[in-house]
């Protein structure tokens, strides 16, 4: 692990409380915010703002999550340990982290080469091991399928049918649908040709990219 000082980790305890009183309820999440140094995945000069509960830059004009949206996705996804879950959007990597924290079978796709490369370092810096692809995340993952779960940390402009493809029957995707604003949707594979889908509100979210990025 990496060391760190008292000042961030009292940081990160007053985050996870603020989480806690925006509505966070499941322990298993709010111990996996406590255990992941968000401070890592960002420039250093940002150390101070890390902790706070809002969106930082990061690369390619991408932006991490603000925690809260990332604790509620993850709260949503309602991961069980050794689950498979597939990501797309590793971006910084903090959600993926997240998710590695409740079950480490996770793998991830990115589209932009800078924050892939990026990522991955931060990945080893901290001696985690998600599986990490390059690609596309409108494709999914179909040699790695099916997946207990799948989270979509972009803006997605419709569900993509692949993602659907690649989930077990009773496995969740948690997606955020819309173009300039987004509905988070949890969406619940029932059976081959079947899915329940149920909303949770408005988000704003960088967009799922549809064309080939370097
Ligand atoms: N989970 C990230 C959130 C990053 S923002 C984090 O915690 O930092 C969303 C990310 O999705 C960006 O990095 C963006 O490059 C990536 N992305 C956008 N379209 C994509 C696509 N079609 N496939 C895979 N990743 C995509």
């Amino acid at each position: 692990m990496i060391k760190e000082s008292l000042l961030v980790q009292g940081m990160r305890k007053k985050l996870v409380e603020n989480l806690r009183q925006k509505g966070i309820t499941d322990e298993k999440v709010l111990e996996a915010i406590n255990a992941v140094p968000r401070h890592i995945f960002m420039d250093l000069s940002l150390e101070r703002v890390a902790y706070e509960d809002r969106a930082i830059g990061i690369l390619c004009e991408q932006t991490i999550s603000q925690p809260s949206t990332v604790a509620f996705q993850t709260q949503l996804l309602n991961v069980k340990h050794r689950e498979k879950i597939l990501e797309i959007g590793t971006g910084s990597g903090y959600q993926t982290a997240v998710l590695y924290k409740l079950s480490s079978r996770v793998y991830t796709i990115e589209r932009q080469k800078p924050l892939y490369d990026a990522a991955i370092k931060v990945f080893e810096k901290i001696n985690i091991h998600p599986n990490c692809f390059f690609g596309d995340g409108y494709k999914g993952l179909p040699q790695f399928a099916p997946f207990d779960k799948i989270l979509v940390t972009c803006g997605a402009p419709f569900v993509p049918q692949d993602l659907i493809n690649q989930l077990k029957i009773g496995g969740v995707m948690v997606i955020p649908v819309g173009d300039n604003s987004q509905t988070m949707y949890k969406i619940t594979k029932i059976s081959e040709t079947e899915t329940k889908e149920e909303s949770f509100g408005d988000f704003k979210f960088v967009p799922m990219l549809k064309d080939k990025q370097k």
